[in-house]
C-alpha cells in the first residue's frame, strides 16, 4: 500500500473531490458575485459569502513555474525523486499545484498551455494532473 499523502476531505473540498471521482474538474465560485477560487474556501476571499458552489472549470491553464523534488518528505514517493510538481494558472484564475505527465516540466516553456487530465489510477482518489495541449 502507498504510503503517499492523501486528500483529506472536509466540508470545504468534498465537493471538489466528489466531482473528480464523476469526471468532473471544477473550481469553487461564489454563488453572489461570482468570484472563482481554488482551493475551496468557507467563505468568498472577495465578497464574504458563505454561499459556494463547485463549478465546471474548463480544464485549461498556464505553467506559471515548477520545482523538482529531490528529496521524499514521505515514504510513497522515495521512488519517484527527482520528481516534478508544476504551479498551473488555471484559466478562471486560481492557481492549483499538480504533477505533470507525459513530459517533465524542464520540457516545457514557462507560460506554456496545459490541460487538465484526471488521475484515476489510485483506486479511492481521481487526482487532478496536467499535460501539454495536443502533445497527449
Ligand atoms: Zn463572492
Amino acid at each position: 500500500m502507498s504510503s503517499k499523502p492523501r486528500p483529506r476531505p472536509d466540508v470545504f473540498n468534498t465537493g471538489f473531490w466528489q466531482a473528480a471521482r464523476e469526471g468532473r474538474f471544477t473550481i469553487q465560485r461564489c454563488d453572489d458575485c461570482g468570484d472563482a477560487h481554488y482551493p475551496g474556501t468557507p467563505v468568498c476571499p472577495k465578497c464574504l459569502s458563505s454561499s459556494q458552489s463547485w463549478a465546471p472549470a474548463s480544464g485549461r491553464g498556464t505553467l506559471l513555474s515548477w520545482v523538482r523534488f529531490h528529496r521524499a518528505y514521505w515514504d510513497g514517493f522515495r521512488e519517484e525523486v527527482p520528481y516534478g510538481v508544476v504551479l498551473v494558472g488555471l484559466e478562471e484564475g486560481p492557481m492549483m499545484l499538480s504533477n505533470l505527465v507525459g513530459a517533465e516540466p524542464e520540457d516545457c516553456t514557462i507560460g506554456e498551455k496545459l490541460e487538465v487530465t484526471l488521475d484515476t489510477s489510485d483506486p479511492e482518489w481521481t487526482l487532478p494532473k496536467w499535460r501539454r495541449v495536443g502533445r497527449a
